[in-house]
């Protein structure tokens, strides 16, 4: 079953409009070859200007988040519509800092994604274990009750992107090895093969993120069940344009 690779940088709470669009401007030629789709989801108040900067080039912009209302008394947050008439495509949903710093649940990833899909904006879903639950062997417990809540009422599965984000490896330069993070990623393919259908299971793209760099690209690339990759430090920098290009 072959599936299109997917790398997606995550800026975070990163860059300005002059640093993000100089770089932009940096990455245009160096993965306009990649055989992969590539996404930068932004901060949302750079989302007009990077959309402009990436304009004519396969570099698609996202966002780091979304509101699940469509409009209303919800001070400071952004709804899909809103993000759609930008020229978003792409929109994270559950990053775990959202869920460790803003309250985030499975119900609200659900709620959010759902927002997402019904304005025509590709969710990238993100699960994940904490060290502890790791240590304790309950990840599989963990991402299942992840998955199963939060896909919820999900129709096409094929329109929704999952990021599997060990929560200890995000920005600690700690990398799940590459067989952990396959084992994991096969168990994440595996439970939305009975949540939805196998066949299906087998077309939905599945990253990984944390610690992902220039150096551990490949390795973790070359895992038969891992699609991509959720960057979050590396994308800040040209070698984005590195792992972009992880199969040349
Ligand atoms: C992320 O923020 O999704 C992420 C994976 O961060 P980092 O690559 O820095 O670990």
């Amino acid at each position: 079953m072959s599936r299109k690779p997917f790398i997606a940088g995550n800026w975070k709470m990163n860059m300005t409009a002059a640093s993000g669009k100089k770089l932009i401007e940096e990455l245009k030629p160096l993965v306009k070859n990649a055989n992969c789709d590539v996404a930068l989801c932004v901060p949302a108040i750079l989302i007009p200007e990077m959309v402009k900067a990436a304009k004519g080039s396969n570099i698609k912009i996202g966002a780091e988040n979304i509101h699940w209302a469509p409009s209303g008394a919800f001070t400071g947050e952004i709804s899909a519509e809103m993000l759609k008439e930008y020229g978003v495509e792409y929109a994270i949903i559950g990053h775990s800092e959202r869920r460790q710093y803003f309250g985030e649940t499975d119900e609200t990833v659900n709620k959010r994604l759902h927002a997402a899909l019904n304005a025509g904006i590709t969710p990238i879903v993100c699960v994940g274990e904490t060290l502890s639950e790791r240590e304790n062997g309950t990840t599989n417990e963990v991402l299942d009750r992840q998955l199963s809540v939060g896909l919820a009422g999900v129709e096409d599965i094929k329109k929704i992107v999952i990021a599997y984000e060990p929560v200890w490896a995000i920005g600690t330069g700690k990398t799940a090895t590459d067989e952990q993070a396959q084992e994991t990623i096969a168990h994440i393919r595996k439970k939305i093969g009975e949540l939805f259908c196998p066949n299906c299971a087998q077309k939905v793209i599945i990253q990984y993120g944390g610690s992902m760099n220039a150096k551990n690209c490949k390795g973790l690339m070359a895992q038969p069940d891992i699609d991509g990759g959720l960057i979050g430090g590396a994308s800040l920098k040209i070698d984005f344009a590195t792992i972009v290009n992880f199969d040349k």
